[in-house]
C-alpha cells in the first residue's frame, strides 16, 4: 500500500511534537507495510512570515493531493496584531473549509494512570469514554456576514450563526454511524430554546434518526452539557454538536483526561482527512521542550485507523502510551506530586521503545 501525508508542523510547540508524532507514523508504516511518502509544508504564522499569507497555494495543492494531513498547531503572540484575513489560524480554517472536513472527532478517554492528574474527583473521572462529534466547516467561525463596521461609539461587531438542512444532515449522519460502533447513544447539543439556527439543528438531527432507530438519541442546551460534563461525563459516549459548542466543549472535555495534551482528533470529510492535536501552539512552554507529544502521537493512531483501514494500529499506540504512562513517565502537564517531569522529545523516545518491544 502507497500513501501520501502531509505533515503541516506550524507554529510553537508544533515544530516540536510534530516530529516526535512522525517518528511514531513511520515505525507503524513500517510494520503495516505501507510506503508512506510525506512531504512537509508550511502553515499558519510560519507560512505568514515567509510568504505572506498563512495557507500559501503550496501547501493546499499538497494537501488535496495527499490521503492525509498530520497538522501540529497554529499560531502565536507574534501574529495577533495582523489583520484577521491573514492570521495564522485563517490558514487552519481555509484548510478544514478547502478540504471539505466537516467532521472533527475528538475522543476524550482517560487513561487510568491519569485518574488523579485532572482537577475533578477520581471517582468522576475514572473510565471516561467520550466521543465530541464537532461540526467544522459552517457555523458562527464561517458565516457571513461578519465583521467590525461604523466608528467610535457607533461601532458593531457581527457574527452570524449560519447553518443550512444538509450540513446539518451530514454530521448527523457521521455521528449516527459513530454512535452505532459505540454503545448507540446519541446526545445532540444546541442551545434551540434561544437560537433558531440551532432549532434547525435540532429538527434535522430528529428526522435523521429516523434512519438510525437502533441509536437512542437525546437533547441537552449547551449551558446544561457543559454543566453535565463537569457533574457527570460519563453519562455521555457521543456528542454531536455545531462548530462553536464543539469548540469549547472539547476543551473542558479535555480538562477531564488531565490535559489538552492528551486529546487527539480526526478532521475528516467525504474524500480528505486531516489528524491534530486539539491544543493551540501553546506559546508560554513552546521551543523548552515541555510540550506533551501524546496528543499528536494519538492522532496519529486514528490516521491509520480512518485513512488506512488499520484500527489494530491504533489500538498498538494507546497501548504503548499506556505501558510508558505505566513505568511512570510524565511530561509537565500531567505530573503531579513528586512525578519527575521528562521532556517532550524524551516522551517520543519512550513511545517509540514501547511500541517496538
Ligand atoms: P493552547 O491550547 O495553545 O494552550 C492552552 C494551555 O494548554 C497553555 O497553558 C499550554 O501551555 C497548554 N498546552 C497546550 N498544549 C499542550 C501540550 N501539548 N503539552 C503541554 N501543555 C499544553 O491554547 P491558547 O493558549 O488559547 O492558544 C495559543 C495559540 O494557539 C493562539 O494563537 C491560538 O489561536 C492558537 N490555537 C491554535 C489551535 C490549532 O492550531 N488547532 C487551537 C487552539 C488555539
Amino acid at each position: 500500500m502507497a500513501k501520501k501525508v502531509v505533515i503541516l508542523p506550524g507554529d510553537g510547540i508544533g515544530q516540536e511534537i510534530v516530529p516526535q508524532a512522525v517518528r511514531v507514523m513511520d515505525l507503524l508504516a513500517k510494520e503495516y507495510g505501507i510506503a508512506i511518502e510525506t512531504e512537509s509544508h508550511l502553515i499558519g504564522g510560519a507560512a505568514y512570515d515567509k510568504t505572506g499569507t498563512p495557507l500559501p497555494k503550496e501547501t493546499l495543492a499538497a494537501c488535496k493531493a495527499a490521503d492525509a494531513v498530520l497538522l501540529g498547531a497554529v499560531g502565536g503572540p507574534k501574529w495577533e496584531g495582523l489583520d484577521y484575513s491573514v492570521r495564522p489560524e485563517r490558514g487552519l480554517l481555509g484548510i478544514r473549509k478547502e478540504l471539505q472536513l466537516f467532521a472533527n472527532l475528538r475522543p476524550a478517554v482517560v487513561f487510568p494512570q491519569l485518574v488523579h492528574a485532572s482537577s475533578l474527583k477520581p471517582e468522576v473521572v475514572a473510565g471516561i469514554d467520550v466521543m465530541v462529534v464537532r461540526e467544522l466547516t459552517g457555523d458562527i467561525y464561517f458565516g457571513e456576514p461578519r465583521g467590525v463596521t461604523g466608528e467610535g461609539d457607533a461601532r458593531r461587531g457581527l457574527n452570524s450563526m449560519v447553518y443550512t438542512a444538509p450540513e446539518i444532515e451530514r454530521i448527523a449522519r457521521k455521528a449516527f454511524e459513530v454512535a452505532r460502533v459505540r454503545s448507540n447513544k446519541l446526545c445532540s447539543v444546541d442551545k434551540a430554546n434561544v437560537l433558531e439556527c440551532t432549532e434547525l439543528w435540532r429538527d434535522v438531527v430528529n428526522e435523521v434518526h429516523a434512519d438510525y432507530p437502533d441509536v437512542a438519541l437525546s437533547h441537552m442546551y449547551v449551558d446544561n452539557a457543559a454543566m453535565q460534563l463537569v457533574r457527570w461525563p460519563k453519562q455521555f459516549d457521543v456528542i454531536v454538536t455545531g462548530n462553536i459548542f464543539g469548540d469549547i466543549l472539547s476543551d473542558e472535555a479535555s480538562m477531564l483526561t488531565g490535559s489538552i495534551g492528551m486529546l487527539p482528533s480526526a478532521s475528516l470529510g467525504e474524500s480528505h482527512a486531516m489528524y491534530e492535536p486539539i491544543h493551540g501552539s501553546a506559546p508560554d512552554i513552546a521551543g523548552k521542550d515541555l510540550a506533551n507529544p501524546i496528543a499528536t502521537i494519538l492522532s496519529v493512531g486514528m490516521m491509520f485507523k480512518y485513512t488506512f483501514g488499520k484500527p489494530e494500529a491504533e489500538q498498538r499506540v494507546e497501548q504503548a502510551v499506556s505501558r510508558v504512562l505505566d513505568a511512570g513517565a510524565r511530561t509537565a502537564d500531567i505530573a503531579t506530586g513528586d512525578e519527575t517531569a521528562i521532556g517532550c522529545a524524551e516522551m517520543g523516545d519512550r513511545i517509540v521503545a514501547a511500541l517496538g518491544d
